[in-house]
């Protein structure tokens, strides 16, 4: 009964994942869950205010459906301040979180049988999208050993004459890792020679611990013709539940793009479109606040990993998760078994330490877990105490 592309869908692994911590909770099972890919800060008063005052003020009707001009207009300033680059209100688009930003550039981008670039790990969302519209995905590794950083090389020798796109995320999710300036130069090069375009997913941009880097667009006006760059309120902000994603481009892609949301979904709600005005506009101090605690955050969480015997953690540079190699522990016991890959090791910490991480499997790495560091200093202490009292009680 079901289409051919409802029976190829995988649904989302972390958010089934965040669902089994929270339904042992529910059960009253103490777990603590480091799953989760959002802010767990609130979002900050004064674009909660904007909001109240949009309401109030009747801004409760549908809109344009790629977004008010007032937020178009927010959304240009955001991207001349923090990275230089320069867009009119034909080059950008709001949508339904940055997750629906890049299906619609998916929608009209890929064709069936189009090749799409996804540097690994990945976040899975990618290559789901480009399979829902007939595309397949190549996976290209990255270079572990420089901590998860692209191997142009092997992106080189993976384009061919159908390779369509390239999605870059930096900072990277999962890997937390930030690409410098040089490779994305030499990124930039590559999809000028052989013609492909680039998606830039610049979600965790203002979480960059080193200092910010470069978007690709901004490299060039060539390389700029060819990138969309996507962006969210969701994790600068804390305004996951908000869905409010926005992208710049050339204006034929995004027009393209405004057709097809007019046809799916229209405009995103209006009152989060009003919240965004103020979030990209307004002040910036609490990003730097929330960014900050999350630094402190990142060092104990890496540090605290590096002490258990069998788990390896490079410091992420990025972004609000570890991705400790945990095949260390690899072929040793517990009573639920023998752990032979990163689900394993998650169904292990979640039985026997009740500790809720995501298996890198889903993101294209069997060696690694995925733990957010999204969460208080208080539950990471406890979360590490936990997993090291586990892993020790493991047979050899
Ligand atoms: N891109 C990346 C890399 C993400 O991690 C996420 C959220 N997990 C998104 C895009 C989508 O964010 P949203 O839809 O909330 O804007």
């Amino acid at each position: 009964m079901l289409a051919e592309r409802a029976r190829r869908l995988t649904p989302s692994p972390t958010l089934a994942l965040a669902a089994r911590a929270r339904a042992l909770r529910a059960q009253g099972v103490d777990v603590l869950s480091f799953t989760a890919g959002e802010p767990d800060f609130d979002t900050p008063d004064h674009i909660k205010e904007a909001a109240i005052r949009a309401i109030r003020e009747g801004q409760t009707k549908y809109t344009d459906s790629g977004g008010i001009p007032e937020l178009k207009a927010a959304i240009c300033a955001k991207l001349r301040r923090d990275s230089g680059l320069e867009y009119d209100r034909t080059q950008v688009i709001a949508s339904v979180g940055a997750k629906h930003t890049l299906y619609n550039i998916c929608a009209v981008l890929v064709d069936p049988g189009d090749e799409v670039l996804v540097p690994s790990p990945y976040w899975v969302s990618y290559t789901e999208q480009v399979r829902l519209f007939g595309g397949t995905p190549v996976l290209v590794p990255t270079d572990e050993a420089r901590g998860f950083q692209l191997d142009v090389p092997a992106l080189a020798a993976a384009v061919t004459p159908r390779t369509k796109l390239l999605i870059l995320n930096t900072p990277n999710n999962p890997s937390g890792a930030v690409f410098p300036r040089a490779d994305l130069e030499r990124v930039a090069r590559l999809a000028v020679d052989r013609g492909f375009y680039v998606v830039s997913d610049e979600c965790y941009d203002a979480l960059s611990y080193d200092g910010r880097v470069p978007s690709i667009a901004s490299l060039g006006p060539e390389i700029k013709a060819r990138t969309l760059v996507v962006n969210t309120c969701s994790k600068a902000y804390a305004m996951t539940g908000w869905r409010l994603g926005f992208a710049a481009g050339a204006a034929e892609i995004v027009k393209a793009m405004g057709d097809f949301q007019g046809q799916c979904t229209s405009n995103p709600t209006s009152i989060a479109q009003w919240a965004a005005v103020e979030a990209l506009g307004g002040p910036q101090d609490d990003v730097a606040k929330m960014a900050g605690e999350f630094d402190r955050r990142r060092r104990a969480i890496v540090e605290g990993l590096n002490r258990i015997p069998g788990i390896r953690c490079p410091m992420p540079q990025g972004a609000f998760y570890a991705f400790p190699d945990v095949s260390g522990l690899f072929s040793r016991r517990w009573s639920g078994g023998t752990l032979r890959g990163s689900s394993d090791v998650t169904t292990f910490l979640l039985e026997a330490a009740r500790v809720a991480v995501v298996p890198g499997a889903d993101f294209g790495s069997d060696r690694h877990l995925r733990i957010s560091y999204a969460c208080g200093l208080d539950q990471i202490r406890e979360g590490l105490a936990r997993i090291g009292a586990a892993c020790a009680a493991l047979d050899a």
